[in-house]
C-alpha cells in the first residue's frame, strides 16, 4: 500500500545516507512530502536549440555553431573572444578567465553547444562565460525534455542533487500519497486557481513541459503556482485562526463599565474625545466586558489620539480589581506614555509602575513588587515586561503600543502573563488585548496578516488640526533651509532635524548627528540646539527629550530614534536630511511628530542627488497626500508587504509560494476557504498547517 509522502523518511530515497540526510535536515526537508514543497525559484530552458540570428538580449539560450575566430583581445580587461556562428547569424562568447588549454580546445573549426544569458556588449549580443560542451558528430548530445528547476540555495547540495532527489520524490507523488486537502467550497465564487489539482501543480513546477509559459512562471502568476498559493496563504490565514480560536476558549476576566471612573478621566482631559475615538472606546468597553479574551487591533493614523483610548480601557480594567499594563517599543516612548498615565490617572487614585531594561538595582526592586503584589494597578514599560521575573497579581489587559515592532510571539508572551498568576498557561484567566498601531494597514493585508485580531479604526484625526505642509528640496537649497528655521526658530517656534544614514548603525548615525548639529550650531549661534540619538544613555535621552518638551530647546537634531510617538505640540517644522533614504511609513512617522499643535506645521523633505526613481516615488507621495492610508497602500506598492509590516524583523509570515502583494486578489477567497475547511472538513485544518508551516517557530507557539 502507497504511504503518505509526509512519513515517508527522505533516508528512504537513493543516495542518501546519514549525512546528506543530516544536512536536508537543516532545510527542514525531512519527508519526502518536505521534498516536494521546496519549490524550484525559477526555471532556465535548456530544451531547445535557438538559432543564433534570432536570439534576444537579457534571454537565457541554448546555442550550436562552429566556432570561426578565437583570439585574446586586450582592453581594461585580457579577454579571450570566440565567434560562433551557425546558418542564421554570428555572436560573441566572452571569457575573462580561461586557460592555455582551454584557448587551444576553442580554436577555429571547433562545433560547439553554448548555454547561457545573452547580453549586449562591445561587439553586439554576446555571451559571458557561457557553459559548453563540444559536439560529436558520432555521438549526438541530448538536451533536456523539460525545463529545469533552479532550487532555493542548498548549502553544501548541489541543484544536481537535489533535482535528483525530487526526481525519485516525483515517482511517488499521485492522488493516494499527497492528500488533496483544499476543497472546493460549495456555492463559492469562480475559483479558476483550484483548476490544478495538487498533484498536477507540483509536477509541473518540478518538471515543467517545454511548451510551459515561462513569463508566468519567472512572475508567479502560473496556474500551478497560484494553486499553491492558495493552499498556503490559507493555512496561515487557518493557523491564525486557530490561534484566536483557542484564546477565546480561554476565560477572561470580566470588566464591567464603571462610568464613574471613565467620567473622571474623560473631564481631566481639556479636550472631548472625537466620535472615532468614541466609537472604538465603546467597542474596546464593550469587549471586554465579556469573559471571551479581547483581541483587537486598533489602528489609527499618527496623531489621532489613540493613548486616551488605551488609557479609558485600563480604567475599566483598574476599576475592576484588575491590573493594566502598557507595553511601548522604546524607552522615550515608554516614558512619555508613563507621563501620560500618570498625570490622567493619578488623580483616579492609581498608583502607574514604570519598567524597563534601564530601571536597575533598587528601583528595579521597588517596582516589581508594586505589581506583583498589585499596589501598581496599571503598569508602562517596554519589552522588558516579559521579563520572567516580571510577576502581575492580577493583569487584566495588556495593550501593546506600536504593533509594528512585535511580532506575534511577543504579543503571546505579553498574553502569557496573565497565567503567571497560576502557573497555567492552560487553566488561567487570560487576559484582554489590545494592540495599536500608527501604521495603518491595509485592509486586504490585515486580514490575512492579523485574522487572529479584530481591528478598529480611529479614522478621524482631533479637530484644529491644520495638515503638514510638505516641500521637497535639492540640499543644494539646504542654506535656504536654514534661514527658515531661523526665522521660525526666532518667532518662538520649535523644530525637528533628522539625519538619516543608509547604513543601519547607531554609532555612524550619532556621527552624522553629532556633525549636523555642530555645524548648525555654528550658523545658527543664537539658536538653543540639543542633540539626541540612540547611542545616548536612557536618562540623557529623556533628559533632552523633558528640555525640548518645556521649550528649553528651540531646535533637536536626531536620528530617526524619535520616529515613533513622540508628542511635542509646539513643534511645528520638521526637516528630514537625505529623506530619499527612508521608507513611506518612517517619513511618515516622522512628519506626524509635527502638525499636532493649532499652527500650520510645515515638512521639508532635503534630498541630494542621485536620487533612484523609487526613492523619488516616495518624496513625490508624501508631497501629495497626509493621509496614512493612502501612504501606506502606496507603500505596499512600492516596497512589498514583508517592510509594510515589519515582518523583515519579527520573521512572521515567512511565505513559500506566495506572495501577498501579487496575490492580494486571492485574499478574499482565502478567508472564505478557511472558514469553509474549518467548518465543513476540520480534519483537513491540522494537517494544512503542518505541510505549509509544519517546521516554522511561529506555529510551535501557538
Ligand atoms: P497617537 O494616536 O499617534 O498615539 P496620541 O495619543 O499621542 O496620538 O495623541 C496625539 C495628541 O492629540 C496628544 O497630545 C493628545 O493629548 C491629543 N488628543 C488626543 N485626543 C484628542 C482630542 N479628542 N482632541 C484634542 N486633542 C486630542
Ligand atoms: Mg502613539
Amino acid at each position: 500500500m502507497a504511504r503518505s509522502l509526509d512519513q515517508v523518511n527522505v533516508e528512504t530515497l537513493r543516495g542518501v545516507g546519514p549525512q546528506l540526510a543530516a544536512k536536508l535536515c537543516k532545510l527542514g526537508l525531512r519527508t519526502l512530502q518536505d521534498l516536494l514543497f521546496h519549490l524550484p525559484l525559477r526555471y532556465i530552458d535548456r530544451t531547445q536549440i535557438t538559432a543564433i540570428g534570432g536570439i534576444q538580449p537579457m534571454t537565457e539560450v541554448v546555442i550550436e555553431g562552429e566556432v570561426r575566430a578565437s583570439d585574446v583581445v586586450f582592453g581594461r580587461r585580457r579577454s579571450l573572444v570566440c565567434r560562433l556562428q551557425d546558418h542564421t547569424g554570428v555572436i560573441t562568447l566572452r571569457f575573462f578567465h580561461f586557460s592555455r588549454a582551454q584557448q587551444e580546445r576553442l580554436r577555429p573549426g571547433t562545433r560547439l553547444r553554448c548555454f547561457g544569458e545573452v547580453r549586449r556588449g562591445k561587439s553586439g549580443l554576446e555571451l559571458y562565460h557561457p557553459e559548453y560542451q563540444h559536439l560529436d558528430s558520432n555521438r549526438p548530445a541530448e538536451l533536456e525534455d523539460t525545463l529545469t528547476p533552479i532550487y532555493p540555495a542548498t548549502e553544501g547540495i548541489t541543484q544536481s542533487r537535489i533535482r535528483d532527489l525530487c526526481g525519485q520524490a516525483l515517482t511517488q507523488l499521485n492522488q493516494s500519497t499527497i492528500a488533496e486537502l483544499l476543497t472546493q467550497p460549495v456555492g463559492g465564487q469562480d475559483h479558476s486557481e483550484l483548476s490544478y489539482s495538487l498533484v498536477d501543480a507540483l509536477r509541473l513546477l518540478h518538471n515543467p513541459p517545454p511548451q510551459t509559459a515561462l513569463h508566468l512562471l519567472a512572475d508567479g502568476t502560473h496556474p500551478a503556482q497560484q494553486r499553491l498559493a492558495v493552499e498556503e496563504l490559507t493555512a496561515h490565514h487557518l493557523s491564525l485562526l486557530k490561534l484566536r480560536h483557542k484564546v477565546q476558549q480561554q476565560q477572561a476576566p470580566i470588566l464591567q463599565e464603571d462610568t464613574s471612573a471613565r467620567d473622571k478621566l474623560l473631564d481631566q482631559l481639556g479636550f472631548k474625545l472625537t466620535s472615532a475615538q468614541q466609537r472604538v472606546s465603546r467597542e474596546i468597553s464593550d469587549d471586554i466586558s465579556t469573559a471571551i479574551p479581547m483581541l483587537r487591533l486598533l489602528q489609527g493614523d499618527v496623531g489621532s489620539g489613540k493613548t486616551v483610548v488605551a488609557a479609558l480601557a485600563a480604567v475599566q480594567a483598574i476599576a475592576n480589581g484588575k491590573q493594566a499594563a502598557l507595553m511601548a517599543p522604546t524607552e522615550i516612548l515608554a516614558d512619555q506614555h508613563r507621563a501620560n498615565f500618570e498625570q490622567w490617572l493619578r488623580p483616579l487614585g492609581i498608583r502607574v509602575a514604570f519598567l524597563t531594561g534601564k530601571v536597575k538595582g533598587k528601583a528595579r526592586e521597588m517596582q516589581l513588587e508594586a505589581i506583583a503584589e498589585g499596589t501598581a494597578q496599571m503598569v508602562v514599560g517596554t519589552h522588558a515586561l516579559f521579563q520572567d521575573t516580571v510577576v502581575f497579581k492580577d493583569l487584566g489587559l495588556s495593550i501593546i503600543d506600536e504593533q509594528h515592532r512585535f511580532g506575534v510571539h511577543q504579543r503571546l508572551a505579553l498574553r502569557n502573563k496573565g497565567f503567571a498568576v497560576t502557573g497555567s498557561v492552560l487553566d488561567g484567566p487570560a487576559p484582554h488585548q489590545l494592540i495599536m498601531t500608527a501604521t495603518p494597514i491595509p485592509r486586504t493585508l490585515a486580514m490575512s496578516a492579523y485574522a487572529d485580531l479584530d481591528c478598529s479604526v480611529v479614522d478621524e484625526l482631533p479637530p484644529g488640526r491644520t495638515p503638514v505642509e510638505t516641500t521637497v528640496l535639492s540640499n543644494v537649497r539646504r542654506n535656504d533651509v536654514i534661514e527658515r528655521l531661523k526665522v521660525s526658530c526666532s518667532a518662538g517656534r520649535q523644530a525637528y532635524w533628522v539625519c538619516t544614514l543608509i547604513e543601519e548603525s547607531d554609532v555612524l548615525e550619532a556621527q552624522a548627528a553629532e556633525a549636523t548639529a555642530s555645524e548648525l550650531q555654528l550658523m545658527l549661534p543664537e539658536l538653543c540646539i540639543g542633540l539626541i540619538h540612540g547611542r545616548l544613555k536612557p536618562r540623557e535621552k529623556l533628559a533632552i527629550m523633558e528640555a525640548f518638551k518645556a521649550g528649553e530647546i528651540n531646535l533637536l537634531v536626531a536620528t530617526t530614534v524619535i520616529e515613533v510617538g513622540v508628542d511635542v505640540p509646539n513643534a511645528s517644522l520638521m526637516i528630514i536630511d537625505n529623506a530619499e533614504r527612508l521608507g513611506l511609513s518612517q517619513l511618515h512617522q516622522l512628519r506626524g511628530r509635527v502638525g499636532r499643535g493649532s499652527q500650520t506645521s510645515y515638512c521639508v523633505l532635503l534630498y541630494s542627488m542621485p536620487i533612484s526613481a523609487n526613492g523619488s516615488a516616495r518624496l513625490k507621495i508624501m508631497n501629495e497626500t497626509n493621509d496614512g492610508f493612502k501612504i501606506a497602500e502606496k507603500d505596499l506598492e512600492l516596497r512589498g508587504p514583508g517592510e509594510v509590516l515589519g515582518t523583515r524583523q519579527t520573521g512572521d509570515m515567512q511565505l513559500h509560494i506566495a506572495d501577498l502583494q501579487r496575490d492580494a486578489h486571492l485574499l478574499p477567497q482565502i478567508k472564505f476557504l478557511a472558514e469553509n475547511l474549518l467548518l465543513n472538513y476540520p480534519d483537513n485544518v491540522d494537517p494544512l498547517i503542518m505541510r505549509w508551516l509544519g517546521h516554522s517557530e511561529q506555529f510551535a507557539q501557538a
